[in-house]
């Protein structure tokens, strides 16, 4: 499968055309950036580290019945998937406080979450991707009620199989960040699983192994994330 045009480049992957009209390739780069682009900076093996995780992450929810985006891992840093649709939608699901919901609600953080938060953003980086409810989603043109109750049940039962897959590992699921895509009239999840859209903290430790070590330079960047990929890929 071939690279054809370049349809999109983000702040960690370029997008491009695949051959095939209804494929793309997603290629995962080592820059990294943080509070929306105002920390920039890249993250050795970063690329390679993501492709490696989210494929593994894929491959598992596939199989327990999410319909993914994910087609094949095609090397090191190239991800064959479905073309999409993208529904500006970020979701957020939390199991325990960290990061805004400590900054915007006074969680202390750590504190254990008496059932899952899930929560929308409106993706939109000139706006700081705000908070929203379903009624802003819809009102934005985003997706019909029915589609943002998908996308947030979606979540949930994705929450509810990585959090013993990750536990099992030894790491401990905080929060994490999905997006969803249009495919042929189905909605799939697309984008990537990795720990720059999840926090995994240690089990034991409670050691932070994810993009908080470069958003808040507590340094071991990159041993973090590897660490995260020898477990994700051990069993
Ligand atoms: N997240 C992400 N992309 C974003 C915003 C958040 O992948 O644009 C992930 C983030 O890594 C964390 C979760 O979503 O795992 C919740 O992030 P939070 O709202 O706490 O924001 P932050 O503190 O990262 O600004």
């Amino acid at each position: 499968m071939n690279k054809i045009t370049l349809l999109h480049e983000g702040k960690a992957k370029k997008v491009w055309q695949a051959d095939d009209a209804d494929l793309i390739i997603q290629e995962f780069k080592d820059d990294a950036t943080a509070f929306n682009n105002k920390k920039k900076g890249s993250i050795a093996d970063k690329g390679v580290t993501n492709n490696a995780i989210a494929s593994r992450l894929f491959v598992m929810l596939g199989e327990n019945g999410i319909p993914t985006h994910f087609v094949s891992k095609l090397n090191d840093r190239d991800m064959l998937c479905k073309k999409l649709d993208i529904v500006l939608i970020e979701v957020v699901t939390r199991n325990v406080a960290a990061g805004s919901l400590v900054r915007r609600y006074g969680f202390a953080e750590g504190t254990v979450l008496p059932k899952p938060i899930v929560e929308l953003y409106l993706k939109n980086d000139d706006l700081d991707d705000p908070l929203m409810n379903e009624d802003h989603a819809v009102a934005l043109g985003l997706g019909t009620y029915e589609e943002v109750a998908q996308l947030k049940e979606m979540a949930e039962k994705i929450n509810a199989l990585l959090v013993p897959w990750f536990a099992e590992r030894h790491l401990r699921l905080v929060d994490f960040k999905l997006e969803f895509g249009r495919h042929k009239g189905e909605i799939l999840l697309g984008d990537e699983i990795s720990p720059d859209t999840c926090r995994f903290w240690d089990a034991e430790s409670g050691e932070k192994l994810d993009k908080d070590r470069f958003r808040l330079d507590l340094g071991g960047v990159e041993d973090a994330y590897s660490e995260v990929k020898r477990r994700v890929l051990e069993q």
